[in-house]
C-alpha cells in the first residue's frame, strides 16, 4: 500500500506534528486555556498535528469579534460587489490551491486522494455560486389594501452572527458550503469544524483573509463538540446554528438553542432508500448501488444503505454487486489507486465493526466484507472490507440505524406499492435513488418518496445551485440553491405613509 503523493510545502505546518493555531479576529490564536488535542491520519495511525482545543472562553471571544464585525465592521454594510470581489478572490484562492487542500483533507479524514480532487468543480463552484448571490439579493414591494396611501416593501436584513458547526467526511467541502452562504447573506461566522479533521478549515479561513475578508467576519475555533460546539449552540451572542452532524447532535443543539430561540438549520443523517425495479439497466445499477452505499467508504449522510431489489433479479442483483464490491481498491488515499479510504477514526471503526456482529445476530447474511483489514499495512490504520448484507428486515438494526461505513442492508420486494411503503417506513428522510427504464415508474417514485432529495438511475450528484436537505429526522432547512440564503436572512416589512 504505498503512498504516490510527497506533502507540499503549502500544508507542511498543519501536518507534521506542529500546533496550528485557532483564527479568531484576523488572529492565530491558542486556546485560553493553552490545552490541545491530538488528530491523526487514520490510514496510518500517525499524528499530524495538536490543536487548540477551545472551550466557553475561546468561543466568548470568537463570538465577540464575530459580533464586532457585523455591527461595526464593514461586511453587512459593504455593497454587494465589493463583498462579491472578495469572494471570488476566495474562490480563485481555492482554485490555485484545490489540489493541496485535496491532500490535506485525505491525509486529515483518509478519503481517497481520486475523490478529494473531484470536488474541485463543486468546492470553486460553490464559492463562486455564492459570491453570485451576494449581487442577487433583492426584497419586493407589495401591493396593500388598507386605505390612505400606503406603499408596502420587504428589505432582507443578514440574521447576524452565525454558528457554523460542521462533521469531518467531507471537509473542505463543508466550510465552503456553510460559510459561503453565511457570508454572501452579510452575516459573519464562528465555525467549528470536527475534532476529526480541522486543518483544512484552518487554512480556508486564512485564505479568506488573504482574499480580502475584514477581520473577524470568520472565525474558525478547533475543539470538542460537547465543550467549543456546545458553548456556541447555546451562546446568546449568536444568531444562528447552521449545523451538519448526526441525529443526536442535531437534538442537543435544538435543546441548546431553545435557551435564546436562535435559528437554526439541520443537515442530519439518514438510511436513505435506493430502488431497483427489474427492468433496470443492470450494467448501470449494480455498480450504482454499490457505490451509492460505499463511496467515501460509506461515509456520506445521503448514502444509499437501504437497498430494495425486484425479487425476479434479486439473486444475480446480489452475486453482481457482491463481484463488483470485491473489485473495489481499498487503501491508503494517498495511492491514486485506492477507491476506498480508511473510516475516519478508531471510533467509527470499533461502530461500524459492531454492526457487522449486530446484522448476523439479527440473522442477516453476508454476501461480501463483514470484516475489518488488518493484514500488512491495513494493520494500523482503520479500513473494513465493503459489505454486503442479504436476508435484510426493514425492521433490522442495520436496516434502520445510519452506520456511517461501507455497509449495504439488501431486501427484495415483489411490487411497487409495497417498496414505496417500506422505502417510507424510516424517521429519516434525506436521500432516495430508483433505478428503472420506466418514465412513468420512475415519475410515480419520485413523488411518492418523502425525501429531499432523489436520484434516478444515478446517485449522489450534487451541484451548489441545487438544493439539499431532509425531510423528517434528517433536519430541516435547504443548503445550495439559491434560496439557501433564506436561512441566513431575515426579512423587514417596511410601512411608508405617502401624502
Ligand atoms: P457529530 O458527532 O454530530 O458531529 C458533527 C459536528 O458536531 C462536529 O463538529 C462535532 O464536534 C459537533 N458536536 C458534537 N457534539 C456536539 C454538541 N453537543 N453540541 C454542538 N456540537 C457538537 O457527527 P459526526 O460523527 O462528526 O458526523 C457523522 C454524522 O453526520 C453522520 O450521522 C452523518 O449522517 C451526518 N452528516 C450529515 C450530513 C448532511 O448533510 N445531512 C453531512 C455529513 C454528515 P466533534 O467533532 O468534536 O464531535
Ligand atoms: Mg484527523
Amino acid at each position: 500500500m504505498s503512498s504516490d503523493l510527497s506533502i507540499p510545502s503549502s500544508i507542511r505546518r498543519f501536518v507534521t506534528g506542529e500546533s496550528p493555531a485557532m483564527l479568531i479576529d484576523g488572529a492565530h490564536v491558542p486556546a485560553v486555556s493553552g490545552e490541545t488535542f491530538e488528530t491523526l491520519n487514520p490510514a496510518t495511525g500517525e499524528l499530524l498535528a495538536h490543536l487548540p482545543a477551545a472551550d466557553t472562553p475561546d468561543v466568548d471571544r470568537a463570538v465577540a469579534a464575530a459580533r464586532r464585525a457585523f455591527e461595526d465592521g464593514p461586511w453587512a454594510t459593504m455593497k454587494p460587489f465589493d463583498r462579491q470581489r472578495i469572494m471570488m478572490r476566495f474562490a480563485d484562492l481555492v482554485e490555485a490551491n484545490h489540489e493541496d487542500l485535496a491532500i490535506l483533507d485525505t491525509l486529515d479524514m483518509g478519503a481517497p486522494i481520486q475523490r478529494m480532487r473531484g470536488n474541485l468543480r463543486r468546492a470553486v463552484g460553490m464559492a463562486r455560486f455564492y459570491a453570485g448571490l451576494t449581487t442577487a439579493l433583492r426584497g419586493e414591494t407589495i401591493a396593500n389594501s388598507i386605505p390612505g396611501d400606503f406603499q408596502t416593501q420587504t428589505l432582507r436584513e443578514p440574521v447576524g452572527v452565525v454558528g457554523a458547526i460542521i462533521p469531518w467526511n467531507n471537509p473542505h467541502i463543508a466550510f465552503i458550503w456553510k460559510v459561503g452562504a453565511a457570508i454572501a447573506a452579510g452575516c459573519t461566522v464562528v465555525l467549528k469544524p470536527a475534532e476529526e479533521a480541522s486543518l483544512s478549515a484552518l487554512w480556508l479561513g486564512e485564505m479568506l483573509l488573504e482574499a480580502g475578508l475584514p477581520n473577524g467576519v470568520v472565525n474558525v475555533v478547533t475543539g470538542f463538540g460537547e465543550t467549543a460546539g456546545a458553548a456556541l449552540s447555546a451562546h446568546p451572542g449568536v444568531d444562528k446554528i447552521a449545523f451538519t452532524g448526526s441525529t443526536a447532535t442535531g437534538q442537543a443543539i435544538v435543546r441548546a438553542a431553545s435557551s435564546t430561540l436562535k435559528r437554526v438549520t439541520l443537515e442530519l443523517g439518514g438510511k436513505s432508500p435506493n430502488i431497483v425495479f427489474k427492468d433496470a439497466d443492470l450494467d448501470l445499477a449494480v455498480p450504482g448501488a454499490a457505490m451509492a452505499a460505499f463511496i467515501n467508504s460509506g461515509q456520506v449522510c445521503s448514502a444509499g444503505t437501504r437497498l430494495f431489489v425486484e425479487r425476479d433479479i434479486y439473486d444475480d442483483f446480489v452475486s453482481a454487486m457482491s463481484a463488483y464490491s470485491q473489485s473495489l481498491t481499498v487503501g491508503n488515499g494517498l495511492d491514486a489507486t485506492t477507491q476506498l479510504g480508511p473510516l475516519v477514526s478508531q471510533t467509527q471503526l470499533e461502530r461500524v465493526t459492531s454492526y457487522f456482529a449486530i446484522g448476523r445476530a439479527e440473522g442477516a447474511a453476508v454476501s461480501s466484507g463483514g470484516e475489518r483489514l488488518v493484514e500488512g499495512d491495513f494493520a494500523s490504520g482503520y479500513y473494513v472490507a465493503p459489505t454486503i448484507f442479504t436476508d435484510v428486515h426493514n425492521e433490522m438494526r442495520v436496516a434502520t440505524e445510519e452506520i456511517f461505513g461501507p455497509v449495504v442492508s439488501v431486501m427484495a420486494f415483489d411490487d411497487y406499492e409495497s417498496v414505496v411503503r417500506l422505502a417510507n417506513a424510516s424517521p429519516f428522510g434525506l436521500g432516495g435513488g430508483v433505478w428503472t427504464n420506466d418514465l412513468n415508474k420512475a415519475n410515480r417514485t419520485v413523488k411518492a418518496l418523502r425525501t429531499g432529495t432523489v436520484w434516478v438511475n444515478c446517485y449522489g450528484q450534487m451541484d451548489p445551485a441545487v438544493p439539499f436537505g431532509g425531510y423528517r429526522m434528517s433536519g430541516y432547512g435547504r443548503e445550495g440553491g439559491v434560496q439557501h440564503l433564506d436561512e441566513f436572512l431575515e426579512t423587514k416589512a417596511v410601512w411608508i405613509q405617502t401624502h
